[in-house]
């Protein structure tokens, strides 16, 4: 492979990020995917330097229908799904702002205001990035930015931000459901369509199977 370069060589996208994975697979979309968590760590760097956040652990984690992203330990690990189960990626707008969810959690590890408030900072300071040019320094590491530009941007803002609050008062639900756990959890509202035509169930307990069903009982309207 021509195109991949020796880690070694290559310049730390992000220094408070200490380690960026992706899934294993064939080398092509392994290196499309870590290239893409290269970018987002790229664009949040200035934020992660100014709130004083460490990532220590940056993973690709796989598609599946209970969250978009998960922060293990106040950042000891974040996860994040990149791509759709056809294999194409998220937009970059939904990972960023996936990612500013799981940077918050590493201040709140719930969803309280103080947490919501802390989300919006971010996914504000991201854009007043964006508007200046940043898109991450370094060569390769640029998150381009002109996928989400053009007609219609104000509402897709909108529409976006909708679906991060359904998202977000989905999450909500389930935290309440679980009872708390270690790991924070943003769920993909897309979740609970798939679910209701979803006919096989996870490997898990009953318990797992029942929060499931109570989920798509809680959101019926959802579309
Ligand atoms: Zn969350």
């Amino acid at each position: 492979m021509v195109h991949l370069r020796l880690n070694e060589t290559e310049v730390n996208p992000n220094p408070h990020v200490n380690f960026i994975t992706a899934l294993p697979s064939i080398p092509e979309i392994q290196e499309e995917s870590r290239q893409l968590l290269r970018a987002l760590a790229a664009q949040v760097k200035p934020i992660m330097k100014s709130h004083g956040f460490v990532v220590n652990s940056l993973e690709e984690y796989e598609y599946n229908q209970v969250f978009a992203g998960r922060n293990w330990n106040h950042g000891e690990t974040v996860e994040l799904v990149l791509r759709r189960p056809g294999g194409e990626f998220y937009p970059t707008s939904w990972l960023m702002s996936t990612l500013c969810h799981e940077l918050a959690h590493i201040k709140h590890m719930n969803h309280g205001p103080g947490f919501q408030a802390l989300w919006k900072l971010l996914r504000l300071e991201v854009r007043q990035l964006q508007e200046r040019g940043y898109y991450g320094d370094g060569e390769g590491n640029s998150l381009g930015g002109a996928e989400d530009e053009g007609k219609g941007k104000g509402k897709r803002a909108a529409s976006n931000r909708a679906r991060e609050e359904r998202a977000l008062a989905a999450e909500r639900r389930v935290q309440a459901l679980l009872g708390g756990k270690e790991a924070s959890y943003y769920i993909l509202p897309s979740t609970f369509i798939e679910l209701h035509s979803a006919q096989q169930q996870a490997p898990g307990r009953s318990k797992k199977r029942h929060l499931r069903k109570m989920m798509v009982q809680r959101i019926p309207k959802m579309a």
